[in-house]
C-alpha cells in the first residue's frame, strides 16, 4: 500500500501524518509517521538539540504537538484502518485454523 498524505486542519505547513501500511509480505507493518514540529534555521535548532541532549524541555511534560485531522479526510483515513483491521482479522483466523 502507498503511503498516504493527511495534512492538518491548522494549515502549518509542517503538520503532517503519513500513514504507512504494508499488508502484502511477511513482514507486515503499519505505521504513523507524525512530523509537528519544524525549527527553523541551524542555531535553533541546535538550541532544543542541546537541551534535549542535557535533558532539558521546553515543558515538564515533554515536547506535544497536536494532528487535527481534517473532515474531509476522516473517511480516506477509517478506509486505511479498517483495511488493516480486516487484514489482522483474517491473519489471526488463519493461525487460528491452522492450529
Ligand atoms: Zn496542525
Amino acid at each position: 500500500m502507498p503511503k498516504e498524505y493527511f495534512e492538518c486542519d491548522c494549515s502549518q505547513p509542517f503538520h503532517e501524518l503519513v500513514v504507512e501500511a504494508d499488508m502484502d509480505s511477511d513482514c507486515d507493518f503499519f505505521c504513523i509517521y507524525a512530523r509537528l514540529k519544524h525549527y527553523r534555521g541551524f542555531f535553533s535548532r541546535l538550541w532544543i538539540g542541546t537541551q534535549y541532549i542535557l535533558g532539558f524541555s521546553t515543558c515538564k511534560l515533554g515536547d506535544f504537538d497536536s494532528f487535527l485531522l481534517k473532515e474531509d479526510d476522516i473517511d480516506r483515513f477509517m478506509i486505511i484502518l479498517n483495511k488493516y483491521k480486516t487484514y489482522l482479522k483474517g491473519k489471526q483466523e488463519g493461525i487460528s485454523n491452522e492450529s
